[in-house]
């Protein structure tokens, strides 16, 4: 099979015209095609008037040589990589069945629920833990902050089954190139568990909000089928590590806040980025951690026929290009770097925070993408080195701060405080919002955003801003939105890890996703996921555990 990329046809073709496509571009007959299979479709919008859809397909030729040898030095047209996925070890027999021998994966988000499959897959048993609750428990407590200003610490946006992401858009793309495909592995498990199909095609894939409970619980379902086992409403509040004569370090077990004490000799960390008390706890313990650079700032709403309009032109609303998105980033004046941040098209603005008397926010989206705004984070990158050089946990003190601020500013009721552009740009505080509806739940505050975000930060938005709008006429309209405060762009620390994919001072324990600062994203959470259980399946089978 030989993969054709690059192939470009107009936005309204016949489908025919596809496979008339690649019989001229291979330069054979209908005789010679067996049969052929889109791999991946996305747009080139870049002329509005002219937008092309650009497919990648798979074609199985009956003598494929010949067109290869024709096609050597042409990047275009490839033999087809083969992505099939193969478990890198098993458990042997007998082991992992009981005691500190089973893997503990602490976290159910992507990345821990990756960690778990695979490592159900290989034969291994493992334990799940997780501080929150099940799914369907988890989404009433997170739309009792949406809707009724209840935020329940343990069990919310951030935490429990599914992680940080299940109230999301959804968005499964990131930058990750793996030489070994482990996305695919990641795509086709998904649908496995209910995601649509077209995620496997499509070059900027999404689920949407209610999907994705759903496919959480059927992943839990076959990781229990394999002999995996949950435990939620745990929260690891301590961790015992044995030092030997020489200093080195090994986990022996896992403290939970019921009393309970687990014996654990292989731990998968994966506690996303706002575990704070998780990460205060393990650097106490001694674990290696590092500052790791994140972003703050806020949520920026236009309305989505704005953005389809700059994005698409006259095609705007067209349903074979859906809703638009966009991706933005100025280098400003301050060296900081201003940029857009998890897009939501036609979505709605969350509530995110996890912390009594903080307000954080972030997006969402169903997979329809019909909401009336789209929003998006707009953040301006921190730098450890710079902004609180020497201390590895400052930066969870620094988004603390900006969130208690936030919360002031709304109200100290959960309102996120809110500001027109025009007002923010002006420096005056907003006194009333204008055309543009926030979307924010359970309700904004007008007033001054400056007031909850550092200076340098307000100084690169208010630079950033007029710039973005000669890109996306629009994007700095007056009326527009910006609700705050963004601060959970990613995990502010790193727990580093060496080649074994173990804490580098600390064995048996590996760090995971994106809380350990190894992720950005479902997606990449997930492959990380995936790395981190072959590393543990191959150290359990080296040390015969
Ligand atoms: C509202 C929202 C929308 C998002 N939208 C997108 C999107 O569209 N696309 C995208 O790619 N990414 C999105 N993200 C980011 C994405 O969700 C994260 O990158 C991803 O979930 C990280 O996965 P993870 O498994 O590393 O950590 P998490 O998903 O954060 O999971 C960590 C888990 O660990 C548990 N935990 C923490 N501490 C403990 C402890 N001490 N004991 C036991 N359990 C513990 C938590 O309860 C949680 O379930 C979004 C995030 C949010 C909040």
């Amino acid at each position: 099979m030989l993969r054709l990329t690059n192939l470009t046809l107009p936005l309204h073709h016949a489908d025919e015209a596809l496979l008339a496509a690649i019989f001229k571009r291979l330069r054979v007959t209908p005789r010679d095609v067996v049969r052929y299979q889109i791999v991946r479709r996305g747009n080139d919008a870049r002329e509005k008037a002219n937008i092309q859809l650009v497919y990648t397909v798979d074609v199985t030729l009956r003598n494929e040589a010949p067109v290869l040898a024709r096609f050597r030095k042409d990047r275009d047209v490839q033999p087809t990589p083969d992505t099939s996925y193969r478990h890198v070890a098993q458990a042997p027999a007998g082991v992992a069945a009981a005691g500190a021998a089973r893997p503990v994966i602490v976290g159910a988000g992507p990345c821990g629920l990756f960690a778990a499959l695979i490592l159900a897959q290989m034969g291994f048993r493992p334990i799940v833990l997780d501080r929150g609750k099940v799914v369907r428990e988890r989404t009433k407590d997170t739309w009792g902050l949406w809707r009724r200003s209840v935020l329940n610490p343990e069990s919310n946006v951030q935490f429990g089954e599914g992680g940080a992401g299940t109230f999301s858009d959804g968005k499964l793309y990131s930058r990750i190139k793996d030489p070994r495909h482990l996305d695919r592995k990641v795509l086709i498990e998904f649908v496995k568990a209910g995601a649509p199909p077209e995620i496997l095609t499509e070059a900027h894939p999404h689920i949407g909000t209610f999907r994705l409970v759903t496919m959480v619980e059927s992943m839990r379902a076959s990781i229990e089928a394999l002999g995996g086992e949950y435990r939620f409403e745990t929260r690891v509040e301590g961790i015992d590590i044995d030092v030997d004569a020489n200093g080195g370090r090994r986990v022996r077990g896992l403290h939970l806040h019921t009393g309970a004490y687990l014996e654990a000799s292989h731990v998968v960390l994966a506690i996303g980025h706002s575990a704070r008390d998780t990460f205060q706890m393990l650097h106490n313990a001694g674990v290696h951690v590092e500052a790791k650079p994140f972003s703050i700032g806020v949520r920026i709403e236009h309305p989505q026929s704005w953005i389809d309009r700059a994005r698409f032109g006259l095609n705007a609303g067209n349903p074979i290009l859906g809703a638009a998105e966009y991706h933005i980033s100025h280098h400003c004046s301050n060296d900081r770097t201003v940029y857009s941040f998890c897009m939501c098209p036609g979505g709605t603005v969350v509530a995110a925070t996890s912390e009594e008397g903080g307000v954080a926010t972030n997006g969402m989206s169903q997979y329809s993408r019909n909401e009336r705004n789209a929003n998006s984070g707009f953040v301006v990158g921190i730098d450890p080195a710079r902004d609180y050089p020497g201390d590895p946990l400052a930066g969870l003190a620094l988004q603390r701060h900006w969130e208690r601020r936030a919360f002031v500013a709304g109200g100290s009721n959960y309102k996120a405080p809110a500001q027109r552009l025009g007002d923010f740009l002006a420096g005056r505080p907003s006194t009333a919002l204008g055309s543009v509806i926030p979307s924010y739940r359970p309700g904004v505050q007008p007033t001054d955003l400056a007031e909850c975000l550092p200076d340098f930060a307000v100084a690169a938005m208010r630079e950033a801003l007029p710039v973005f709008g000669r890109q996306i006429p629009g994007y700095d309209h007056p009326d527009v939105v910006m609700t705050g405060v963004e601060t959970r762009t990613s995990s502010p620390v790193r727990f580093t890890r060496g080649d074994d994919f173990q804490s580098l001072n600390t064995s048996g324990l590996f760090p995971a996703g994106e809380g350990a600062g190894y992720a950005g994203g479902i997606l990449s959470a997930a492959v990380d996921g995936i790395k981190v259980a072959e590393a543990l399946a191959k150290a359990c089978v080296a040390q015969g555990a």
